[in-house]
């Protein structure tokens, strides 16, 4: 659909009745100024999607019906959606909230996820040519048996680049409270600046190593059909960040961002068999019980064992201990299992290390320096991940900011 932009509000964008009728004024002036159609996805109000996973964990324990789980969590979407409509209603401009089942936002869960599949952008179209402002609840979907799904925390995000996507890939901003990605968590690190540009490949690492700016899922949609994305302040005029597909002026920093995360835990297999297939039978177990692997470790020893350290979420750990319990005492006797809740994985990346080399060996040296020891190390193209002491985080971000980004 020709000029037409899909905007996403945030949960703190929509945090109050005065900030709705605040966004309200800001997507009614937007569509006064530009001549634009516009599509709005908007999350939860802040703090309430916690609020109904607390009362769920209150009501169930922790083993709760899946279905009810989602009936539950989509709720808060649906507040946000038609106080969002209201407001823009007040302001004069017509609106309609919609929710998955009326958007057709078809989803199936595929390796512990729901995965969007469809979206009946008709429904959106018909809106759109009446003269009608879309509000799509976001984070919602629906599975073949018409029961709600949800899309993981931060699924708003995917909601509106899913919509752009289908509506032939147009632009998709997406309005939250900071004014753009920045070097490093601006709270922890004070030197922090703010992005220009970024590539969607440095915001899909960056994303999934903490950045909390994006649901990782959504920047990779991004990048897979093309779609123009922004992140801007809903409080603010600021340009924001934009992403692109790559760099007009190649030579830029080496590093663009670094990020913490302290939400994964270590698993450690020790005495393990170092036997073809052993890996395999693990790993497989982990997947069918749908849990999600980050960093992997082998550390090989004598007489035919072997040690294995991986990460998964934290939220994961238990049920992974739980899991491998059962397959050591069945499989593996000699076996033994730990859990390190107390790592934070600490990454650098940057579109430049594609071309430079050099870039692990200083984050080494500079964590060495600081007497930070390094627990295990992944990389991809442009990205160095390590696990730390959690209570060396902040301090490692700082010192690596310092060098990587602050010359
Ligand atoms: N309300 C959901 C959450 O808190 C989805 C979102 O905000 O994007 O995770
Ligand atoms: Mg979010």
């Amino acid at each position: 659909m020709k000029n037409t932009v899909v905007m996403k509000f945030g949960g703190t964008s929509v945090g109050s009745s005065d900030r709705i009728s605040a966004v309200a004024k800001k997507i009614a002036k937007y569509i006064k100024e530009k001549n634009e159609q516009v599509v709005v996805v908007v999350s939860a109000m802040t703090g309430e999607t916690d609020r109904l996973v607390e009362l769920c964990r209150k009501v169930s324990g922790s083993k709760y019906s899946q279905r009810e789980y989602h009936q539950l969590l989509s709720s808060g979407e649906q507040v946000s959606a038609a106080l969002t409509a209201m407001a823009l209603l007040r302001e004069g401009v017509q609106a309609k909230s919609l929710l998955a089942h009326q958007v057709r936002i078809r989803t199936k869960h595929v390796y512990g996820t729901e995965l969007i599949m469809a979206i009946d952008k008709n429904i959106i179209e018909e809106n759109i040519k009446s003269g009608i402002v879309p509000i799509v609840a976001g984070f919602q979907g629906v599975d073949e048996f018409n029961n709600y799904t949800t899309l993981g925390r931060g699924g708003s995000d995917t909601t509106a680049v899913a919509l752009a996507a289908t509506l032939d890939s147009v632009p998709c901003i997406i309005f939250t409270d900071v004014d753009g990605v920045y070097t490093a968590l601006p709270s922890i690190c004070k030197q922090a600046k703010k992005l220009r540009y970024l590539t969607y490949e440095e915001m899909l690492e960056l994303a999934s190593s903490g950045a909390k700016v994006l649901q990782a899922r959504s920047v990779h949609l991004a990048h897979k059909y093309k779609v123009p994305l922004w992140v801007r302040s809903s409080f603010s005029d600021d340009y924001g960040t934009e992403i692109v597909k790559e760099y007009k002026d190649m030579e830029d920093a080496v590093v663009s961002g670094i990020t913490c995360r302290t939400d994964q835990v270590k698993i450690t297999l020790r005495d393990i068999p170092d036997t073809p297939g052993t890996l395999a039978r693990i790993f497989s177990v982990i997947g069918e019980a749908g849990i999600v692997v980050d960093m992997i470790v082998q550390t090989k020893g004598l007489g035919g064992i072997t040690s294995l350290s991986f990460t998964v979420n934290e939220e994961s750990g238990d049920k992974t201990f739980e899991t491998l319990s059962m397959l050591v005492k069945q499989e593996m006797n000699k076996a033994r299992i730990e859990i390190d809740k107390n790592i934070a994985k600490l990454s650098v990346v940057g579109e430049g290390m594609r071309t430079h080399a050099g870039v692990a060996s200083k984050m080494f040296e500079i964590l060495g320096r600081e007497g930070i020891n390094i627990d295990m190390v992944t990389t991809s193209e442009i990205k160095i991940s390590v696990a730390i002491d959690q209570k060396y985080a902040e301090l490692a971000v700082r010192s690596l900011h310092e060098h990587f980004i602050e010359f």
